[in-house]
């Protein structure tokens, strides 16, 4: 198919045309191409707009309440949420739902989980620019489709990913960014966590918890103006 033929088929709204996702990862998937989770998983499972396609068990799209205030973003799938469709189930996302509980957040019900890139890259390798570039519609229309008000980004890949900022994770952890409206709080991917197991002041550990209790004293406050109880 040529690059015409299918920016041609994306200017439709005819469900069997969206069927045809662009292979070619420069051709945009425009906003509003997708009306639930469903059709964004059904779509990440036959998508070859980056060369992931070809290695992944499943494509990973989200995990938690499509409806949630607060969206968390990874950066991509290992072994564990390869095997399963799922993110963050493997001892990194073990740890994340006790981060999030410390907090008294359900992983489950309080917020929504996804990442920047929906394939998992080969021996646990960071995405490239390209891949993420090639993704980057499908987290797109994840954040129209949940609406949240607050996004957690987990490390600098999914900063990055999302925003364009380039910025060190150790440099923007703890502060609030706006993005598209959004609020943004960078912290820590937990895997890190993992390989810094101290909890001593000033520590990574020590840090994530002032950065999850600012988000939770934020998360407090956007309810109490929504008059949400
Ligand atoms: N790390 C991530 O960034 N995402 C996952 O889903 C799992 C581990």
């Amino acid at each position: 198919m040529s690059s015409d033929n299918q920016l041609t088929l994306f200017q439709y709204s005819n469900p069997q045309e969206k069927e045809l996702i662009p292979t070619n990862a420069k051709i945009p998937i425009p906003s509003g191409t997708y009306a639930n989770m469903t059709e964004i998983t059904d779509h990440c499972n036959s998508c070859h707009r980056c060369g992931l396609g070809s290695t992944r068990q499943h494509a990973v799209i989200g995990r938690g309440n499509q409806k949630a205030l607060i969206a968390v973003v990874g950066e991509a799938p290992g072994q564990n949420e390869d095997e399963t469709g799922l993110p963050f189930v493997g001892r990194a996302g073990q740890l994340l739902d006790k981060i999030l509980a410390a907090v008294r957040l359900d992983s489950e019900k309080d917020v929504y989980i996804c990442n920047i890139a929906k394939c998992r890259p080969p021996n646990n390798r960071t995405p490239t620019t390209e891949e993420i570039a090639a993704c980057k519609p499908y987290i797109l229309e994840q954040i129209r489709l949940v609406d949240p008000k607050i996004i957690l980004l987990t490390g600098a890949t999914a900063v990055k990913g999302l925003t364009g900022d380039k910025r060190g994770i150790t440099k923007i952890r703890g502060t609030w960014m706006e993005w598209e409206g959004r609020l943004c709080m960078p912290i820590f991917h937990p895997s890190y966590l993992l390989r810094n197991p101290s909890r001593e002041k000033g520590s990574p550990k020590w840090l994530m918890w002032q950065d999850i209790r600012a988000v939770r004293a934020k998360y407090d406050e956007i309810r109490k103006e929504m008059g949400v109880k």
